[in-house]
């Protein structure tokens, strides 16, 4: 992939105060389409579809909100909880805007958490973008791989 004006433009909007507190890139200071391109190849590596994982974070999420905000164990296994804010979050890319909320899932097995949005999940599925290295809500790849093999 390129590193198209759009790309930079996006790579702007994610930075900390643009569209949420604390941005999407963490201290990751690579250009987007690097960033795309190294979770890509380890979604190879591992086997994962973003489609699919995308789906099954929905699918958790829908569960989820089962717990009214506290959280509940979902398919005999994650402790899942889901909590809403008022409002919603446009996509940095600009193609859409999503509810604000905040899902997170925990196999109390070994600790692995992943913590996600709608807006994650868009970003996962359309962008193929897990978000920087070190942003609280960075999807990690590896973490990915063990839950959705779990
Ligand atoms: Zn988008």
């Amino acid at each position: 992939m390129k590193n198209t004006q759009l790309e930079k433009d996006a790579r702007e909007r994610m930075k900390p105060g643009v569209i949420t507190a604390r941005g999407f890139l963490g201290r990751d200071e690579r250009s987007l389409a690097d960033i795309i391109q190294a979770d890509e190849e380890a979604f190879r590596r591992l086997g994962l579809e973003f489609d699919a994982v995308a789906d099954r974070l929905e699918a958790w999420k829908e569960s989820g909100t089962r717990g009214l905000g506290e959280p509940i164990t979902v398919e005999g296994r994650w402790l899942v909880r889901t909590g809403d804010a008022r409002g919603v979050l446009p996509c940095p890319w600009e193609d859409g805007v999503y509810h604000k909320n905040s899902v997170d899932v925990t196999d109390p097995r070994n600790g692995d958490l992943i913590i996600y949005s709608d807006l994650s999940v868009h970003l996962l599925r359309v962008h193929h973008f897990c978000q920087g290295l070190g942003s609280p809500f960075r999807l990690d790849p590896d973490t990915l791989a063990r839950m959705m093999k779990a």
